[in-house]
């Protein structure tokens, strides 16, 4: 923190991430500018915080250089390729995100950091590790994307409150601007197409992921089923091989098939560990049984694989691993078995914001009834739907970009059944409920899964998935039938 006394450090950004910057490299002395481009209500306000306690803010300009800068912290909302990032580039001057601040604020006594990133599974899997190491009698805390800065927890936690390991959630925007980070270890659980408006290349996008490996000290845990979302586009295991690693740490891959060597997988419904076992041609290590993971759904299956792997790597013991992952459940709006009416199931999976982690629904359930449609950010469907179509019932889409799923199903899937909703008001998922309940029959699934972001007409996917819940249980309470 020394370091950064007296130094001029600009602040792109205020918002929920670019106060609590500032107001900590305040706190360890630098001369702090904290710059944004919008200058409505809500900047003005955070502006006159920050001012009151001595922190200088410049509204209305967020593309230029304040003079003197040494140093600039961003928050995820700037892309690299915004104006004060070239600013900074000529001139000479770093720019580090907040888990790059936090690494180099981090202090001698700190724990290490067992590190998960990937398109979908971070939250899960990181939560999933959390609950092993804490089997394995081990402190720990789940931090970084998942919702806890890690800024607070190197600083306001030291000495990290005798925490002997931390299990972080890390973005691509993280990792993007995390130029010295050296875990522990490091997992990429999948790459597919997601947030390219930002990175600007599917490339730049896996670069960033890849980033997670540099300096692992002891595994770098890629998926060995990853084929390579596109061609050019590396896989996980070739970003490992990318990756400048300290000497011994290993590379372990994770499969839902048979394991190789240095790998763990699955044989016969249980996980298996080839890669940490005491003697090479000891026969595979049982971990756990995939009954004892929620859901255990193959996707999932190879998260809690990452996750045991980083576990073993830190040197839990199988046994924790098992116990771990029976103590897991997910978080709301996961996969989240709502109800059965009438023999139908209700499945929420409203975290299912793109059409990777959409698919990975859909293949868990047999025949499906699928309510899909939001933002698209950009995605295309045709290889979603033309993988699930066999297992669609029917389909029900609503929100601003459903035409495109609509566009999709008509070239791959033109036998489904289509319920098309235009209205976009509170009621809305009441009558996709409904519609989807009328195409569904006894056995099938109904799955909210929009492989879309929910924000055209929610507040966020946490909304979207209670206003299906709700939906859902006013139809349990109306019985299956009636009107
Ligand atoms: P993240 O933190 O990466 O957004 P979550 O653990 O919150 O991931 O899961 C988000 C959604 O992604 C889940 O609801 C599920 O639909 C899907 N998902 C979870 N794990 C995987 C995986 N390994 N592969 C593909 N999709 C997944």
């Amino acid at each position: 923190s020394e370091e950064l006394s007296g130094k001029h450090v600009t602040v792109a950004g205020l918002g929920v991430s670019g106060m609590p910057a500032a107001k900590v490299l305040h706190r360890l002395g630098a001369r702090v500018t904290a710059v944004n481009g919008g200058d409505g209500e809500g900047p003005r306000r955070q502006a006159a915080e920050l001012e009151a306690l001595g922190i200088g803010v410049r509204l209305g300009d967020d593309r230029t250089l304040p003079e003197g800068t040494e140093l600039v912290v961003t928050t995820p909302g700037f892309k690299p390729t915004s104006p004060l990032f070239q600013a900074a580039a000529e001139a000479g001057v770093p720019v580090w995100g907040d888990v790059e601040l936090a690494w180099r604020l981090r202090g001698p006594e700190a724990p290490p950091w067992l590190a998960v990133t990937g398109t979908n599974g971070k939250t899960t899997t990181v939560q999933m590790l959390a609950c092993i190491l804490r089997a394995a009698g081990l402190r720990t805390a789940a931090v970084g994307n998942i919702g806890v800065s890690l800024i607070d927890v190197v600083l306001e936690q030291e000495p990290y409150d005798g925490l002997d390991v931390l299990a972080v959630e890390l973005s691509s925007y993280q990792l993007h601007w995390a130029p010295s980070l050296r875990p522990h270890s490091g997992a990429v659980l999948n790459l597919a197409p997601d947030h390219l408006d930002w990175h600007g290349s599917m490339e730049a996008y896996a670069a960033a992921k890849g980033r997670i490996y540099e300096g692992n000290q002891v595994a770098c845990v890629y998926n060995a089923d990853d084929r390579g979302c596109e061609p050019g586009v590396p896989r996980t295991e070739d970003l490992v091989r990318a990756a400048d690693v300290v000497e011994g740490a290993r590379a372990i891959g994770f499969t839902l098939g048979t394991p190789g060597p240095s790998q763990l997988g699955v044989v016969e419904g249980v996980l298996v560990d080839r890669a940490f076992v005491a003697d090479r041609q000891e026969r595979a290590q049982e971990l756990a049984e995939a009954g004892d993971i929620t859901p255990p759904a193959p996707h999932n299956i190879a998260n809690a694989l990452a996750a045991a792997a980083l576990a073993r790597a830190f040197g839990v013991p199988p046994v924790a691993v098992r116990d771990g992952l029976r103590a897991f459940s997910p978080d709301a709006h996961r996969i989240t078995h709502v109800a059965e009416v009438g023999g139908v199931s209700y499945v929420d999976d409203s975290k299912a914001t793109n059409t990777h982690a959409a698919e990975a629904s859909l293949a868990a359930y047999e025949s499906i009834v699928w309510i899909a449609g939001g933002l698209a950010k950009g995605a295309t469907f045709d290889e979603l739907v033309a993988a699930s179509a066999p297992r669609l019932r029917g389909v029900v889409l609503m929100g601003a970009d459903r035409e495109l799923i609509r566009q999709a199903l008509a070239r791959h899937a033109p036998q489904v059944p289509v319920a098309d909703l235009e209205r976009t008001d509170t009621g809305a998922m009441a009558e996709a409920v409904r519609e989807a309940t009328s195409l569904a029959r006894p056995g099938d699934t109904v799955l909210l899964a929009p492989a879309c972001a929910s924000m055209d007409m929610f507040v966020n996917y946490n909304a979207r998935g209670d206003a299906f819940a709700e939906a859902v249980r006013a139809l349990a309470a109306d019985g299956p039938h009636s009107g």
